[in-house]
């Protein structure tokens, strides 16, 4: 069966984010973006709002959405600020190696914390020295008894400046690659964390990123959310979970662009007429809201397979930069059709596109997803159609070939071309492609 609809309660909780998003996002995002400060008031209004850390499930005291319920929220979030959205879905990330971990010592002491009351937790595997090579993180984590000590510096880490807890990812041993990552929830006031100044940026102005730095820093046993070879998993299998939420950013920041365009379209005159009666403008909307239509499926898509039990890795890699990318060019095209005006500051355009170029660089950039689709594709793909050598032929006759049916003729396939020969054996050389008789096989 496939269903698009949503249940009363997801279009209620929609409704609840589209109202949040009008009314307490978009008339401060500009101010924020000018000012280049997170404003922490409206996150805290967010998680009474009851659409923040919202996916902690009902067993550790939280609300139990899952990811279609979170790219819901999202895309109403960043239709109206990507920046403020991105401070508020950050908290999840955060939260999702908790959710992964099999501490449930942990789990016990801090959800029921995170689900209760206005905690921030971020995400930290990326360091000065590397971004998408997580299995080259360099932070070191070494074993002291049942603790461990914790030195080195995350950096680019949203609300980095502001989460009570960090989920930090390290290893034990920097030439062991991937089998030595471990991770471990981090109290932002213990002895030894330090946080960096607030790093300037281009856009998503009204989301705070900052540098972590850890100097001696006791990680008690309890504390370990992966033990060293179990964190680079827990890394792949958050970001599997994270991503189709990336793109409801690009399909939220997109349809407003979109909506913004088509209302300037509507009311600029140029050549005596509306600028939307010109079909070149016509049609750069009419393929505007096509990307934003696809994208919004392949999200939805992605979440459905994480909530319902199917590995959701290569989907959410394809939503990820098919929704982030045709975000970028949808909000290009506003631009362009709001051309002048769209490229001022007073325009919401010129803010939704400094923001959104940020979303095909975190969580892991457009190249990191297209290297994670090419290698399903190369290993792991069972495709549906036979090999080229084992094409099944016609069975009544071939207009290439003659002999097709004679009498002891058999079929013989060149392997390089194709070429399929009649005869009792296989010809001395491709007429096609002149390789010798080896490269034929009987079909
Ligand atoms: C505003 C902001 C917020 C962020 N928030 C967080 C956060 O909360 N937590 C966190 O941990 N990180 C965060 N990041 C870091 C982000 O995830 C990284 O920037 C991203 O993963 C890319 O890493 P990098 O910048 O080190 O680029 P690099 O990994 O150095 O890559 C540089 C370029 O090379 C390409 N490249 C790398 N490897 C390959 C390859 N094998 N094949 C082809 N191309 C390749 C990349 O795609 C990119 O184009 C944030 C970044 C920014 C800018």
């Amino acid at each position: 069966m496939l269903d698009f609809s949503l249940t009363p309660d997801q279009e209620a909780l929609k409704a609840r984010a589209r109202k949040f998003a009008l009314e307490e996002v978009l008339p401060v995002a500009a101010y924020y973006d000018e000012k280049d400060e997170m404003p922490m008031e409206v996150l805290k209004k967010a998680f009474d709002a009851g659409i923040m850390n919202a996916d902690i499930p009902e067993a550790y005291g939280g609300k139990g959405n899952g990811l279609i319920e979170s790219a819901l929220v999202t895309e109403e979030l960043a239709a109206a600020c990507p920046g403020l959205a991105t401070s508020i879905f950050d908290s999840s990330l955060g939260v999702e190696p908790i959710l992964l971990s099999e501490n449930e010592t942990l789990k016990r002491r801090y959800l029921p914390k995170i689900a209760g009351s206005f905690k921030l937790v971020c995400f930290a595997t990326s360091e000065p020295g590397m971004g998408s090579d997580v299995a080259g993180i360099r932070c070191k984590a070494e074993k002291r008894g049942d603790d461990y000590i914790l030195n080195g510096t995350k950096y680019w880490i949203t609300n980095g400046g502001a989460a009570d807890y960090m989920t930090v990812f390290a290893t034990t041993d920097p030439g062991k690659g991937h089998e030595g990552i471990c991770a471990f929830l981090v109290d932002r006031n213990w002895e030894g964390v330090s946080v960096g100044k607030k790093i300037p940026k281009m856009g998503q102005r009204c989301s705070n990123t900052a540098g972590l730095n850890f100097r001696n820093v006791r990680i008690p046993a309890d504390n370990v959310l992966a033990p060293p070879g179990k964190g680079f998993v827990m890394a792949m299998k958050t970001f599997a979970r994270t991503r189709p939420i990336i793109g409801s950013f690009g399909v939220g920041a997109a349809r407003s662009a979109m909506e913004f365009a088509l209302e300037y379209a509507k009311k600029r005159k140029a050549f005596g007429a509306p600028i939307q009666n010109f079909q070149a403008i016509q049609f750069k909307l009419a393929e505007m809201y096509q990307k934003i239509e696809t994208a919004r499926l392949l999200t939805w898509k992605a979440a459905w397979d994480a909530d319902n039990g199917t590995e959701p890795e290569v989907n959410a890699s394809i939503a990820k930069f098919y929704a982030t990318e045709a975000a970028l060019e949808v909000v290009d095209e506003a631009m362009q059709i709001c051309a002048g005006y769209g490229y001022t500051r007073m325009f919401p355009v010129e803010k939704l596109y400094r923001d959104i170029r940020l979303l095909r660089i975190y969580e892991g950039t457009s190249e990191i997803q297209r290297i994670i689709v090419a290698g399903h594709l190369l290993t792991k793909y069972r495709p549906v159609m036979p090999p080229l050598a084992d094409l099944p032929l016609h069975r009544e006759e071939d207009p290439l070939s003659p002999g097709f049916g004679e009498e002891g003729k058999a079929p013989w396939r060149c392997r390089m071309c194709g070429h399929v020969h009649y005869g009792e054996e296989a010809p001395e050389e491709c007429p096609y492609c002149f390789f010798p008789k080896s490269a034929f096989r009987r079909s």
